[in-house]
């Protein structure tokens, strides 16, 4: 299906594995041009080699934590300018809240809302200008169905949603769409490090819990980084 977006400019961050891969190799299948960022250099380096040969596009890559300004910096710098923004970062660590402390909370605002305002600040006017942009929060399902232990990212992702709700109906008439993608379980390294957490403290085997949590998604399995980015290339 052609998506209408070849050639245009993607910034995917937190994109060297996980669902942020799955967007890049998408948009790139659509004949996007791509820079993508992660923190680690081998894993972003080898990311970008793998998916340039992959799909014929021009793809950047960037070595930086998108959470400090000094990454989103070094991103913007290599992007030039985007079209296509796709938010994403690592979650905040599960846990208990009686045990998080403030410092805890703006790390977790910081990285999971402040940090997709800013690029978002940053990118959306020259969108504008041009007609057309579109931008993609990755959250979580959280957002809609909130977890116990994951309230760190139930609170920032629903601050940063209902930000994004508000300007979505002052940008959207110059053709720049923002949209939040809640993703339920997706098998990632992420998702398999819940599982441990989980399984831990349910005192069964990983195994058993793997198999117990693809059981109780509506699927009876675990949704793929490939359908997730596939979705994320739609819209
Ligand atoms: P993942 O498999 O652990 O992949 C995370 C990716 O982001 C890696 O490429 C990682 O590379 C990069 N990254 C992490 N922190 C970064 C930072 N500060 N700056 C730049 N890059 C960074 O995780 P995932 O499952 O794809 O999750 C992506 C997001 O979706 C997370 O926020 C997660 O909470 C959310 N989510 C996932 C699921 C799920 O089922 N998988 C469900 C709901 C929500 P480096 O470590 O090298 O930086």
């Amino acid at each position: 299906m052609d998506l209408g977006i070849q050639g245009k400019n993607a910034l995917v961050c937190a994109a060297s594995k996980g669902l942020g891969r799955g967007c890049a190799e998408a948009l790139a299948e659509a004949g996007v041009n791509l820079t993508i960022c992660a923190r680690t250099e081998q894993d972003i380096v080898d990311t970008a080699n793998e998916i340039r040969s992959k799909y014929k596009v021009s793809v950047e890559s960037v070595a930086c934590d998108i959470t400090t300004s000094e990454g989103r910096e070094a991103a913007l710098k290599t992007s030039g300018p985007v079209d296509i923004l796709i938010n994403n970062a690592g979650g905040p660590p599960p846990g208990q809240f009686r045990d998080w402390t403030r410092e805890d909370w703006i790390k977790a605002v910081d990285a999971n809302m402040l940090t997709a305002i800013e690029l978002i600040k940053s990118t959306v006017d020259e969108m504008i200008s041009r007609k057309f942009g579109r931008i993609i929060n990755i959250t979580s399902a959280a957002v809609k169905s909130p977890i116990s232990i994951l309230g760190l990212s139930n609170g920032a992702r629903m601050g940063l949603t209902g930000f994004c709700a508000g300007i979505a109906r002052d940008t959207v008439r110059d053709g720049v769409t923002i949209n939040g993608l809640l993703p339920g379980p997706f098998e990632t390294e992420r998702l398999l490090g819940n599982l441990k957490v989980r399984a831990e403290a349910a005192g069964v085997s990983e195994e058993e819990m793997y198999k117990t949590a693809a059981a109780e998604n509506p699927a009876g399995r675990f949704g793929n980084s490939e359908e997730f980015g596939k979705t994320c290339a739609f819209l």
